[in-house]
């Protein structure tokens, strides 16, 4: 067994129960996890407070003073030694419940003592129980002037592994683990990046001397977590492609050709052919294709995924298209059945919502191979629903859909068909690179011609009247109003009633019969929901107004104003998304941001970015600065989460590093073969049982 893989147990010190919790609580279950359990922090003990003036909030305080009084106090059964540490500016309690003799004996009252610990408030006073003490003028030149703080918990605490606990273990396990801990990047990477070894970046960042060895370290063990990370995804893509074979669409036959020659008024943008050609080559290859297209709102996506449908259709297969909602289906569906009139193309959809007579019928249909396009949400992946020969997938807006949805699909027929993931939220390339490295990645960066830029403006309260007559003079002019309020579930009670009142507000202002109105929010059953959105599609109602019920994809190229109420409660990509609901037409469109007078720096700062920009990757980028990769849509089954020491956002150089890193090694050496990187292949075969042995224990 590799020293590394030794259960914690055995440590001395531990002991069965001990890494029992060890295990539940931090997750550690062996020497090497143990290592990994880095600081979070350190006390600099040069740093020495005051009594007055000392934090404590902290997890160590240092002070200098002397102990000028000392007694034993006895209270039922519990006997404590109490001294009192003075300085120039106060004093307070060091408490001992253990080792009191010899503590007492070992004190001096005339010298001055460097005090560490983690103060305490008891009745009203300060107190450090069992400080850290070492004589001032004793202090030694190998003693630390950084002591690590270790994250802990309360069952852990209770145990004695608090920070000061697991220094002590951490200290004699890195005694331990001399020339024990292996090297496990590739020589020339660490001759390359100047890196640490393994072994030294452990200890340093356990007990550094100064702060530019932790950086160094730190640098080192957040390359090595993102180059596994990237190995992971690069290696499994990499294998994916050599071993899965992928249909061949050779042919672009007369169903793309009649439409595109045919059906299409406008010519595509340069961005458009370009995803079009990565396509089509992928197509060609012989290898499966698993590529996410990226675009804005209304930059031509779905038009992208129809061209390459048709090609599928042109190979004889079939093709599938997998939206999020019924509403979204239903819409796509609509719209590529009347643009695929009289191509001899059949179109269906499926849905949770078609009669079991119907469904039944789409899926024999299916099966003989009398449907060529089939729309629908994720009953479309429901195992009773048999494609004849399904060659292409598209999966709309992919952060509703998980992982193990879409690998449902490649059990549709002998060979997996080939998948394209559309998505209208942008991911910050750094994100993009970590979280979809075994994705291919397509970008259409480009709106169509004519479209005119929504134009943002940022209102408060105070100004409704005049917002009440911009909205009256749109819808004057023949235009319609989205108006939006935020809906957070928790308190959707409260939230209902802000809405509720809102519509009662814009009633009176724009009255019957002159005006109509629609409302729809979440309560609503779907029935009433789909009612009232049909209403305002078809122009029969001016204003929607509504919860975020409308973010997803509803499409009214008449719409020209987007009003959102309470704007600052909305997350970035959120109040993208809600925007792009205007500027679907040729007209001028406008997004206002309701506010309060108040606001708070992140609240400002997201409304000062949608004023500021349309693009969505800078709007992208900005809401990943501001909230961090946690709260990203779409991220929370992603490994990204689970990096321990590096951050996506700060440490976006390494990432690179990282991933090129990777990239250069699978071109060169694709199977891992070559004897540099024997320990790359262990790391896979290590991975690929999923444990160590600690764990099996
Ligand atoms: P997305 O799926 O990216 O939101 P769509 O494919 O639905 O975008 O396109 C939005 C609208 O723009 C549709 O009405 C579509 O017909 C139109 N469109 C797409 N590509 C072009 C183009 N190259 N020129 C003009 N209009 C286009
Ligand atoms: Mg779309």
């Amino acid at each position: 067994m590799l020293f590394l893989d030794t259960p914690i147990e055995f440590l001395k010190g531990v002991g069965p129960a001990r890494a029992q919790l060890l295990q539940r609580e931090l997750d550690i279950f062996t020497y090497g996890d143990f290592l990994e359990h880095f600081p979070y922090r350190y006390i600099d003990r040069s740093q020495i407070s005051t009594i007055r003036d000392m934090n404590i909030d902290e997890p160590y305080v240092v002070l200098r003073g002397k102990i000028d009084e000392m007694h034993t106090i006895t209270t039922g059964k519990t006997t404590r030694l109490s001294a009192r540490l003075s300085d120039a500016t106060g004093a307070l309690e060091l408490v001992w419940f253990q080792g009191i003799k010899w503590i007492k004996e070992s004190l001096k009252s005339d010298v001055e003592y460097i005090v560490m610990g983690k103060p305490a408030v008891f009745n009203g006073h300060i107190n450090i129980a069992h400080p850290d003490l070492e004589r001032a003028d004793r202090e030694s030149a190998t003693s630390k002037k950084y002591i690590p703080v270790y994250s802990s918990t309360e069952k852990l605490k209770s145990k004695g592994l608090n920070s000061k606990g697991i220094a002590k273990l951490m200290e004699q396990l890195l005694y331990l683990a001399k020339d024990k801990v292996p090297e496990t990047l590739p020589v020339d990477l660490i001759r390359k990046y100047k890196l640490p070894s393994r072994a030294n970046a452990i200890e340093v960042i356990h007990f550094p001397r100064n702060a530019h060895d932790i950086a160094l370290s730190m640098q080192r063990m957040k390359f090595e977590e993102l180059f596994f990370l990237q190995l992971d995804y690069q290696y499994a893509k990499h294998d994916r492609q050599r071993r899965t074979d992928g249909y061949l669409f050779p042919v672009v036959g007369d169903h793309f050709n009649r439409f595109y020659n045919e059906r299409l008024t406008f010519s595509l943008t340069n961005a458009q052919k370009r995803v079009v050609k990565e396509i089509r080559n992928d197509m060609k290859s012989g290898h499966q294709m698993n590529r996410l297209l990226q675009g804005d709102v209304g930059s031509g996506k779905t038009l992208v995924a129809l061209l390459c449908m048709l090609i599928a259709v042109d190979n004889g297969f079939q093709a599938c298209m997998m939206a999020p909602t019924e509403i979204l289906a239903t819409q796509h569906y609509l719209n590529i059945a009347k643009m695929l009139e009289g191509l001899g193309v059949s179109v269906e959809l499926l849905t949770g919502s078609v009669k079991p007579a119907a469904k039944r019928k789409i899926k024999e249909r299916l099966q003989r191979g009398e449907i060529d396009l089939l729309i629908g949400t994720h009953a479309v992946i429901e195992k009773d629903v048999q494609f004849k020969n399904l060659g292409f997938v598209v999966i709309d807006e992919q952060h509703r859909f998980g992982v193990e949805q879409r690998s449902k699909l490649w059990t549709k027929n002998v060979r997996p068909p080939h998948v394209l993931v559309m998505t209208a939220t942008p991911i910050p390339r750094t994100l993009a690179m970590t979280l979809y490295g075994d994705l291919d990645c397509s970008v259409i960066d480009e709106l169509p011609p004519g479209r005119k830029a929504v134009k943002t403006i940022h209102s408060t309260d105070a100004q409704r009247l005049k917002v009440f007559a911009f909205m009256h003079n749109e819808i004057a002019k023949g235009r319609q109003i989205y108006v939006v309020y935020p809906l957070i579930e928790e308190s959707s009670s409260l939230d209902l009633k802000d809405l509720m009142d809102g519509y009662e507000s814009i009633v009176r202002e724009f009255p019957l019969p002159q005006y109509q109105i629609s409302i729809v929010h979440g309560q609503m059953d779907s029935a009433a929901k789909d009612y009232e959105m049909n209403r305002f599609k078809i122009g029969q109602t001016q204003i929607m107004v509504s919860t975020t019920v409308i973010e997803v994809g509803v499409d009214v190229p008449n719409a020209t104003v987007m009003v959102i109420e309470n704007a600052e409660r909305f997350g970035l990509s959120q109040l993208h998304q809600l925007r792009g609901r205007v500027g679907r037409g040729g007209e001028q469109s406008y997004c206002i941001l309701m506010t309060g007078n108040k606001l708070s720096n992140s609240g400002r700062e997201r409304i000062n970015t949608m004023v500021a920009t349309t693009d969505g990757f800078r709007i992208a980028e900005a809401d990943l600065k501001l909230r961090g990769p946690g709260d990203l849509q779409g991220l929370q089954q992603s490994g990204i989460l689970q990096l321990k020491l590096a951050d996506i956002v700060n440490d976006e150089p390494i990432v690179r590093a990282a991933r090129q890193s990777v990239q250069e090694i699978l071109e060169k050496d694709p199977d891992l073969s070559q004897i540099e990187h024997g320990c790359l292949r262990l790391y896979l075969n290590r991975n690929k049982r999923g444990f160590a042995w600690g764990k099996i224990s």
